[in-house]
């Protein structure tokens, strides 16, 4: 899956929800979600995100890796 890190926070400019092709991309109170489930690992929202906001789960930055679980509670908690 594709991660959205901590540039997003507060940002939400939204030009990968109009990308993705399958519509897994959620908007939360500070930031945009991914789906986990529903992601089909396409890539298309990764360079259009004006911040670079957007990683391949195996390239989340180490200081941003509290992402995860950050994603993770997200839906846990819809
Ligand atoms: Fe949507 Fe593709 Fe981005 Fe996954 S990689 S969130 S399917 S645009």
């Amino acid at each position: 899956t594709y991660i959205i890190g901590q540039p997003c926070v507060d940002i939400k400019d939204r030009a990968c929800v109009d990308e993705c092709p399958v519509d897994c991309i959620y908007e939360g109170k500070r930031m945009l979600y991914i789906q986990p489930d529903e992601c089909v690992d396409c890539g298309a929202c990764e360079p259009v995100c004006p911040v670079e906001a957007i990683y391949y789960e195996d390239d989340l930055p180490e200081d941003q890796s509290e992402y995860y679980d950050v994603n993770v509670k997200f839906f846990d908690d819809l």
